[in-house]
Parts: C-alpha cells; structure tokens; sequence
C-alpha cells in the first residue's frame, strides 16, 4: 500500500511513523508512507495556500489550486486511482470498520487541513471520503491522518506477527475484547482468574467469549444492537442481567 500525506507541517509525522510497527511496516515493504508538503505546489511567489474567506469572517481558508495540483502530480506518479481523504471534523466519524475498508486500498492519499478550513470545491471536487476521528476540533488534520495511518497499516498482511495479532482486537470481532493477565498469578492479593490458569483450552476460550460479552454489555452496550447474538451468547447475557 501507498499512502501519501499533504501537510504543510510534515516534521509533526517524523516520529510517529518512523518508530515502532509503522517503522517496521515501511522496512517490510508492507507500506510506503510519503509525507509532502502541498505548500511546494502552490504556484504564486510567495508559496502561499490559504486566504480570506470570501464573504468575510474570522480565519483563513485553503485554497484549492496546491491542494488540486498536489493531488494530480501524486496520482500521475503512481497512475493509480486513488482514495483522496480529507480530514475533517464534519467527516464520517472513523471506525474499525472503516480501516478494514481502507487497508484493502493500494493507495490513499491524505489531506490535512489547518487554519479555519478548506474552500468548499477540494470538499465537491477532489476529495472521495471526508474522515473524522471524533467529535472535537483539532488544530490540524495532522494527528487525525496519523492515527488512520496507524490503525490501517496494523491491518496490512505480514505487519503484525502473531503476538500482536489483530483478529480479538476489540471492534475486529464486533465487541470489546476479554481481559487479559499475565505473571504473577497473584500480585498484591490480587489474583489471576483460575480458569486461565488451568491449562484447559477450551474453557479458557470461552471465559474469553464471555468476557468479552460482558465487557461490551458494561462499556458499549450500543455495540449489542449491531450483533448477532448466538444462543450461548444470549444466555449469558440474561445471566448478566440477572446479576446486575
Ligand atoms: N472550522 C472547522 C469546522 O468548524 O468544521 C474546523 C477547522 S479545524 C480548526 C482545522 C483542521 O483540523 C480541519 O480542517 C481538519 O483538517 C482538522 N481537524 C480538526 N478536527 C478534526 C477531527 N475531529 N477529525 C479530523 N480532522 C480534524
């Protein structure tokens, strides 16, 4: 996978996706990240990409041509057909789902936006998805592009070995993830489930399922409505009830 970023603060990427798995995910050639800066684009003098909001009002707004002129020179290089994201806090609210639609992209292209926003026409015009990562205002797109850059690059084959897998990742499987443990079996009086303990696979697994069920009924009951519960599941979730 390609995935290309315009920003006019390239340096905020340097140490998110040259440490750790983005790192590795670049040296196993599982993706390739470019970050450009779209003010080289800009074609007046003084390399500017913004201006006053036609109308009036606070603030500055992109302007389109560095922006449509970047995004044509990146889609010639690659003579692919891109996905051109917009961050944007008026953008469909990201989710798992969507960085399992995006990881089987070859090549995206992000468009991080500063200042008070974007002249309406990159919105019409040149963009095919507008993303956001919640319901706050950021300063800049910047973070924005870097954690849909994390969560789609985990997804790409060969990324993740198995011990970090990404299959039980919470949201992967519809609910929340069970509980883990790990040495000593008993810290401070605390003490570690003794199913898991046991040596026995099976049971462990369904502790798991289970717990995984009753965490998402605690936390994020809204997940529920969107599943559909088996049997066994359905049980447990009236013992849950039950209980409370
Ligand atoms: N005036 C805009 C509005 O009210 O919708 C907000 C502009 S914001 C200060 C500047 C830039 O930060 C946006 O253009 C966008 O690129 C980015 N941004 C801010 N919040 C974001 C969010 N929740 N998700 C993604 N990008 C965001």
């Amino acid at each position: 996978m390609k995935i290309d970023v315009l920003s006019l603060f390239p340096e905020m990427f340097t140490g998110v996706v040259n440490t750790s798995i983005l790192k590795q995910a670049q040296e196993r050639e599982a993706v390739k990240i470019q970050v450009v800066d779209f003010r080289t684009y800009a074609d007046n003098k003084h390399r500017k990409v913004d201006d006053y909001p036609y109308g009036g009002g606070a603030g500055m707004v992109l302007s389109p041509q560095p922006l449509f002129d970047a995004v044509d020179a990146l889609k010639r290089e690659s003579g692919t057909k891109p996905r051109v994201i917009l961050l944007c806090p008026q953008g469909e609210r990201y989710s798992q789902q969507k960085a399992e639609e995006l990881a089987a992209e070859e090549h995206l292209i992000l468009l991080c936006g500063h200042y008070e926003g974007y002249d309406e026409r990159i919105r019409e015009h040149l963009v095919t998805d507008e993303i956001s990562i919640g319901d706050y205002v950021l300063t800049g797109g910047e973070l924005g592009a870097m954690v849909l850059i994390d969560s789609v690059a985990r997804l790409l084959p060969g990324v993740l070995g198995n011990e970090e897998s990404a299959v039980t990742d919470s949201f992967s499987t519809g609910l929340l993830e069970h509980p883990h443990y790990t040495r000593p079996a008993d810290f401070r009086g605390m003490k570690v489930p003794d199913v898991l303990l046991s040596g026995h696979h099976k049971n462990i697994e369904e502790w798991r399922e289970k717990e995984a069920l009753r965490r998402t009924w605690e936390r994020r009951p809204d997940l529920l409505e969107q599943e559909t519960l088996s049997e066994k599941q359905q049980r447990w979730l009236k013992e849950f009830r039950e209980k409370h």
